[in-house]
């Protein structure tokens, strides 16, 4: 992939310069289990291409973050928490509470998660 900036983290376990629990890979996406899960399942999604925030998703990229939605979807089901329910974030810079710098949508689920956000 073009544009890796070199302090990447997630573009580091994408090129399996350190390692993750991988979950799912295709040509575009990579699943990996969070290293601080916040629930007893919680999953990254990210694109193989960096984009370092959603301000930077371009119009151009509209079926990759579809794509991102629906590995939620699968990685829910195969969780078996479809019906009992899980929660998809994107923080988006630092009032945002976005850490890392390449876009990433946590799949959170396997306990009751606190109504609302905060
Ligand atoms: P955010 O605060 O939305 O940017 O989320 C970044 C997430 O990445 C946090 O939940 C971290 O626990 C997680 N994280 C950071 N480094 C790693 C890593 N090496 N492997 C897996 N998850 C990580």
């Amino acid at each position: 992939m073009t544009n890796r900036p070199a302090d990447c983290i997630f573009c580091k376990i994408i090129e399996r310069q350190i390692p993750a629990d991988i979950l799912f890979e295709d040509d575009d996406l990579l699943a990996f289990r969070d290293i601080h899960p916040q629930a007893p399942f919680h999953a990254l999604i990210i694109p193989k291409k960096h984009i370092s925030t959603v301000n930077d998703i371009a119009e151009a990229d509209a079926p990759l973050i579809g794509k991102m939605a629906l590995r939620a979807q699968a990685l829910a089901a195969e969780q078996g928490i479809t019906e009992s329910g899980f929660r998809l974030v994107m923080n988006c810079n630092q009032e945002g509470g976005q850490t890392v710098y390449h876009i990433h949508m946590h799949v959170l689920g396997g306990r009751q998660l606190k109504p609302g956000l905060g």
